[in-house]
Order: C-alpha cells, then structure tokens, then sequence
C-alpha cells in the first residue's frame, strides 16, 4: 500500500531566521512513522528579508521543499491558497513560519481525520499568547464571524490545522481576489475537530507579520467576502431610523399645534440631522465597499502572482498558470 502523503503549506513572511528550524521539524517529526511521507510548500509572500534565499538553498537541498514566489506581499491567506495550488498530498496540514505551531502535536492532530471521519482539525490553545490589542481583536472576530458567516459558536481556526484533499481542492475553486481561509473551509464542510495544544513563542523576536492595519483589512475582508448581512443591518438600520424620524416629525407637529408658542429646539434639529446623516454615511460606505469588491473582482484582480517556483511539480504548474 501507498505511503500517506501530507503536505506541509507554511506562508513566508519575515522568517529568515526561523523557517530552517520549522522545516528541520517537521522531517523529524514524520519520520518517526513509516507510513507517511511528506512535502513542504513554501510560500515566499514577497517577505522583505532575505527568506527567499534560506527557502532556495532549503530547495536545492532536499527535493520536497517545493518553494513558491510570489511577485508581491498579498497576506497570508492568499499565499496559503498559492501555495495550495502546488499541494499534491492527501492531508493539507496548514502551519506558520515562525515556531509558534507545536509541530510536535502533528499525530494528536491528524487522528480525527483519519480515525473519526473529521474533514478538518484545527489546534485550540487554551492559553493564548499574543498582544493586548490582539486579544481583544480576536474575540470581536470570533463574534462578527460567528454572527456574519453563521459559524458554530467556539469555533475559532489556529495557525495549525489540517485539512482532507478534497477541502483543500474546494478552496481553491474559489478565485475571487479576497480569499479568507476561514470562511473558505466554512463553506464546504462542518466536520470539525479541535485538538488542545499549547502555542510556542515566537522563535524569533521580530513581532507579529500582522501589522494593525493588516488585521483590520483581514477583519472586514472576513465578513463582507462572504457575507451580505452588512447590507442588510444597513437597509434595516435606514428604515428603523426614517421610521423613527417620520413619528418625531408627527410629535413635533402636534406639539406645535397644541402649544403654539413652542419654539422648536435647535438642538433636537441639529440631533436628528446628525443621526441621520451618520446612518447615510454609514450605509453609504458598507455600498461602496461592496461596490468596490464587485468592481475589482470583474477588473479579474489575481489573488496573486507566482513569480517563480522550485521543485514544483511540472503537470500542476501548466494547470495552474492556464487558472489564473
Ligand atoms: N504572513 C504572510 N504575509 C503577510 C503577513 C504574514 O504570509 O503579509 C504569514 C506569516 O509568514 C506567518 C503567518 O502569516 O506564517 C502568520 O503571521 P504572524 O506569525 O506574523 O502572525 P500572528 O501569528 O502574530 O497572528
Ligand atoms: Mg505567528
């Protein structure tokens, strides 16, 4: 019988120091079992350090370190999905560059796949390290994304999961220029398992690739790519406040009737005005968001540019080039 084949997909960005140590891992980890075999796809997200030249030399080294280089900075998901392109194993184990995923946890994690017909695990850290503001954004997150891509409560992806072939093949059907991972796998299936592990430091001390701005990008990209529910809280909020308005007005007008030497509040003017006006801004900008997706998703953005790659496979990368 044919060996199980994982492939390994780690996004690089800003690792030079780190991304030997994680690849040296994860070869000692699969070869403590015989029956698996391994290839590591690595995904140079155009990383302003010299990661580049670790992954060539990586490459050059050892046949299954594939490297895939992006011709710019297009975020993490985006070089995942880059990267799955190239995935040819039967089990897509999804990690991050920078020592923080517990390789070690490989087997606990890919038991529910392969004894208990899970699609998906995903690593839960019940104690998790990162910034204060990090913290916080993560758990409005969790909530908007619960709410928005109607996800199980509790249902949060780490930096380290695994996913079957054929979820993997689904996500990358998807070619709209503002992938997210998330609600990718979301959309094809619901068997998840979750593994407690505990996260690692970084092993490095060069902070987070994920800058606030980046993060906030990813944070509305997450629920206005898949979700049309901002819309519609816009198009409900716009009625609840014309209605409301409408019935100030008829209170207004009555009141004037029934005391005419009221003097009509400048204040109450100028509070209702700045309500409405606010809530026009605001649906405005949630249309023109969309709007702005629909146009650039018709401009055929690509969801990146492989620049070059090494060791890849020859028959998946005329496929790939003839997609995008
Ligand atoms: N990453 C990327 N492109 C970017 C930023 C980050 O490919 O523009 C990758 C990075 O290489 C890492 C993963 O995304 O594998 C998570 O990044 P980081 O560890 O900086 O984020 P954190 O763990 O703090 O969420
Ligand atoms: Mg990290």
């Amino acid at each position: 019988m044919r060996n199980t084949l994982l492939s390994f997909v780690i996004p690089c960005y800003r690792s030079e120091k780190t991304i030997s140590k994680v690849v040296d891992e994860i070869i000692d980890v699969v070869s403590t079992r015989d029956r698996y075999d391994y290839e590591i796809i690595c995904v140079n997200d155009s990383s302003p350090d010299d990661v580049y030249t670790v992954l060539q030399e990586l490459a050059r080294s050892n046949g299954r370190i594939k490297v895939v280089d992006l011709a710019k900075n297009m975020g993490k998901h985006a070089a995942v999905l880059a990267g799955y392109s190239f995935a040819t194993g039967d089990y897509v184990v999804n990690l991050d560059d920078d020592c923080q995923c517990p390789t070690y946890e490989l087997w606990r994690l890919l038991e529910p796949l392969e004894r208990e017909g899970y699609d998906i695990a995903t690593a839960r850290y019940p104690e998790k390290k990162q910034a204060k503001w990090k913290n916080l954004g993560s758990s409005v997150n969790a909530l908007v994304s619960t709410f928005m891509l109607e996800k199980p409560k509790d249902l949060r992806f780490e930096n380290f999961s695994i996913i079957r072939r054929y979820v993997m093949d689904e996500s990358i059907r998807y070619d709209g220029p503002y992938p997210y991972l998330e609600g990718l796998f979301l959309r094809v299936s619901r068997r998840i398992a979750f593994v407690d592990m505990k996260e690692r430091d970084r092993g490095d001390n060069n902070g987070t690739g994920y800058t606030f701005k980046k993060s906030l990008s990813l944070f509305v990209n997450g629920f206005t790519a898949f979700s049309v529910k901002p819309l519609r809280i816009s198009t409900f909020m716009g009625v609840l406040t014309a209605l409301i308005g409408f019935l100030m007005g008829l209170f207004m007008i009555v009141h004037k009737l029934v005391t005419p030497d009221v003097l009509l509040g400048y204040t109450s003017t100028m509070v209702v005005q700045l309500f409405i006006g606010g809530l026009t801004l605001m649906s405005l900008g949630m249309l023109g968001e969309y709007v702005g997706r629909i146009y650039i998703s018709m401009n055929k953005s690509p969801q990146y540019v492989v620049r070059e790659t090494m060791n890849c496979d020859a028959e998946k990368e005329i496929a790939h080039q003839s997609n995008h």
